[in-house]
């Protein structure tokens, strides 16, 4: 049976100063349980610290093999470049919009690319046919790629902790190109809400130009699935504690210590992104502003030290301390302080007696991806704990509103909104009270991190390596067979599309010139004895005739409209009577659409009109592409025309015009026994679809994409096809 790997930064190990290494209690680690897999599992990440600290890496590495762990050692340079400098200065300010904090330099992107690459190693070292990898969070986002350029057929999953932010954010980065394609190596990418899927596929789209669907996109021969998937908290765990014997003890003496204030919690990691300092703004102007209640309320904040040494965050630290301090200064009494500041983190029983006990619980973070505190505080609120059951306030901003609708919504930037909800929250009748809060842990016992580890593992698993991607077709037997059917029968006819066929498309398409073997082979393949060759293009006559006249290979320009039969000199139409009526119609709607779509023009073909936005801004250009195709499609009702949205194209063109009216008429004339077409895109499918009578006839689809046709390729694929089949009818 497979195994799943999951890799992850840190990992949930604790190694002791004497080098033993034994297995924590982490996020994951319980989602992983919670999930009730059956599967073989294997973590691979960071044990931590730098590897020069090991006094014996051998010895580590053994006892982290024992527990089912196997490391990635980091050097020195390497945690101050990827993990200080890259991942946390770098990416995880941008990630939370947090612009003017992010840092840049090489020499951290260098140490970034280059522990991916040493994950990439250690994983395919570990990694067999088949497995499960889940890759966690931003330090990886380089990893997914490089595992698909292993050799190993790998399902690999992605997902996203942090927000992922908005794609005007995110092209700040000098490396977002790379940081996006090596994402794309996934065959699923998961986010906690649909706007940072939403933000993503922007970016897809801003920065590479690449379009796709809600549901994912074809990438390299491959499908990468993407989706949301809000992670939930560790209900096992804290069900586990509140249901201890000495739970009830717990929460007495707490409860013993808050002396009959009405407490409200606060529980964050000191980091910039949960808003500290706004929220005791907030406090400042609640308690200035509601003086009645300055001696019953106790703000808790528990604040778990992060980062320590680093400058920022120790300013941070002393921040928050000088404002609590001025604050119990002002409104605190002999006895009383209205805010008690714990500057250290908590073991879970304590949390949930904290969670069961407090009134209000403030989840301000001005960006948070998910936010756990905000689902653990209502799901340890019972009413055996706690006469009143308590308000959740909770940042607009963080990725649980979202899910978490029946809670306050506050914005952490708006301080009067925080302190007016602070009073409200305190004010609510216990009946409202809990309403909000038995709609929330309804769906937040259902929906906890087990179940949410299962839900993307189970989605993970139907990525198919190896048979989801294209298949490329059996080039030497087809090659054999056209051969000897060209030698039995003599007429052997094969019409090849240009762009996206023979060649890739390119920015610019008048630069979308046959790279040097092209013509040789095109000229070579139309030489040999019974074989009549001819490129089926969109393109003009102009076009083809410049670049492809000459070789002794006809030429079918405009989707099929006209003809140049090589040796003749003379263009033909295919069929003289052709309806050109309704491009006056048409030609008004696409010219308005380029004025007010800046980059964007009208083409003007004989039977076809296209509309091109290739170098409009892309979102902006999709969007307007996706309206006229809807106007288009019904205009063109009552019109003898069909509309195609093709690479950033949308084209209009003459119903009594297509492909595969051409070659079905080359076909006859060239008394055709046997052909072989090609093409990438939807116009060539009206080729594809051919049954021509007494022809033995083979389709081809080269890239991703729906298809009727028998066999699938790529670019690569049908040149060395086209190259196969020259040997054989030259031998
Ligand atoms: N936590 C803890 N001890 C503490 C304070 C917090 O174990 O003293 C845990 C808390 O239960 C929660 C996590 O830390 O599961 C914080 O997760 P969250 O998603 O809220 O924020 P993050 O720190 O991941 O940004």
């Amino acid at each position: 049976m497979s195994k799943l790997i999951m890799v992850s930064n840190r990992l949930p190990v604790r190694i002791e100063a004497d080098g033993s290494a034994s297995r924590t209690e982490g996020g994951l680690a319980s989602a992983l349980e919670g999930a009730d897999l059956e599967q073989e599992q294997l973590w691979v990440g960071w044990p931590g610290g730098a590897v020069e600290d090991f006094e014996d890496v051998e010895r580590v590495t053994d006892d982290l093999r024992r527990i089912g762990v196997e490391p990635v050692f980091l050097t020195r340079d390497e945690v101050d470049g990827f993990y200080e400098g890259y991942s946390n200065s770098t990416l995880w300010p941008l990630m939370h919009y947090m612009i003017e904090r992010a840092k840049f330099s090489r020499n951290w992107w260098a140490a970034y690319r280059a522990v991916n690459r040493k994950f990439a190693e250690v994983i395919m070292e570990a990694a067999d046919d088949g497995d499960q990898v889940w890759i966690h969070d931003y330090h990886l986002f380089l990893l997914p790629a490089m595992l698909r350029g292993g050799k190993k057929e790998l399902k690999v999953g992605f997902f996203l902790h942090t927000p992922f932010c908005s794609s005007e954010i995110f092209r700040v980065l000098p490396d977002r190109v790379e940081l996006l394609k090596g994402l794309l190596g996934a065959d699923l990418i998961g986010f906690h809400t649909y706007n940072y899927l939403r933000h993503f596929r922007s970016a897809l789209l801003q920065v590479l130009g690449w379009e796709s669907e809600m549901e994912g996109m074809w990438h390299d021969g491959r499908e990468v699935r993407m989706g949301v998937y809000p992670i939930g908290h560790n209900h096992a765990g804290f069900e586990r504690e509140i249901r201890d014997p000495g739970f009830a003890d717990l929460v007495a003496s707490h409860l013993r210590d808050l002396a009959g204030k009405r407490m409200i919690l606060n529980v964050e990691r000191l980091d910039y992104t949960k808003g500290v300092p706004q929220k005791l703004a907030a406090m400042r102007r609640f308690l200035e502003s509601n003086p009645d209640k300055r001696d019953d309320v106790l703000f808790v904040l528990i604040a778990v030290p992060s980062r320590q040494g680093v400058r920022e965050y120790d300013d941070l630290t002393e921040e928050v301390q000088r404002e609590v301090g001025a604050i119990n200064g002002e409104f605190g009494k002999v006895g009383h302080a209205p805010i008690q500041f714990l500057h250290r983190g908590f073991p879970m029983c304590d949390l949930a007696a904290f969670y069961a006990l407090a009134e209000v619980c403030m989840v301000t973070p001005l960006r948070d991806g998910m936010n756990l505190v905000a689902k653990e505080f209502l799901d340890c609120q019972r009413p055996e704990f706690s006469e009143r059951p308590g308000v959740l306030i909770l940042s607009e901003f963080a990725g649980a509103a979202h899910e978490l609708s029946h809670a306050l919504h506050v914005n952490p930037h708006d301080v009067d909104q925080v302190a007016a909800a602070i009073n409200r929250a305190l004010e609510m009748p216990d009946d409202e009270r809990l309403q909000r809060i038995g709609m929330m842990q309804k769906r937040l016992r259902k929906q906890h991190s087990g179940v949410w580890a299962r839900r993307f593992l189970k989605e993970l698993d139907k990525a198919q390596p190896g048979e989801g991607r294209i298949e490329i077709m059996e080039l030497s037997p087809l090659a054999a067979r056209l051969g000897e059917m060209a030698r039995e029968r003599g007429a052997l006819g094969l019409f090849l599309d240009y762009d996206g066929t023979l060649r890739p498309f390119v920015d610019v398409p008048d630069q979308a010139v046959p790279d040097p073997e092209l013509p040789g082979l095109l000229r070579d393949l139309a030489g040999c004895r019974g074989v009549s060759l001819a490129v089926v293009s969109g393109r003009t006559a102009e076009f083809l005739e410049k670049h492809l006249g000459g070789l002794g290979v006809s030429l079918i320009g405009e989707h099929g409209y006209r003809w140049l039969e090589h040796g003749t000199g003379e263009w033909e139409l295919f069929n003289p009577h052709v309806n050109t009526e309704w491009k006056n119609a048409i030609r008004e709607h696409l010219e308005q659409a380029s004025l007010l779509t800046p980059g964007t023009h009208v083409e003007e073909k004989q039977s076809a009109l296209v509309w091109h936005y290739r170098k409009a801004d892309p979102e902006f250009g999709l969007w307007r592409a996706r309206g006229l195709l809807e106007e288009l499609t019904s205009m063109a009702a009552n019109l003898p025309v069909t509309v195609h949205h093709g690479q950033k194209i949308v084209e209009i063109s003459s119903l009594q015009v297509s492909k595969g009216l051409a070659v079905d008429h080359l076909l006859r004339a060239w008394d055709c026994r046997a052909a072989l077409v090609a093409g990438d895109d939807q116009t060539d499918e009206t080729m594809i679809t051919l049954a021509p009578e007494g022809v033995e006839f083979f389709s081809v689809k080269v890239g991703a994409g729906p298809t009727r046709a028998a066999y699938r390729t790529d670019i690569p694929g049908l040149r060395s096809f086209l190259e196969e089949l020259r040997k054989v009818l030259r031998h």
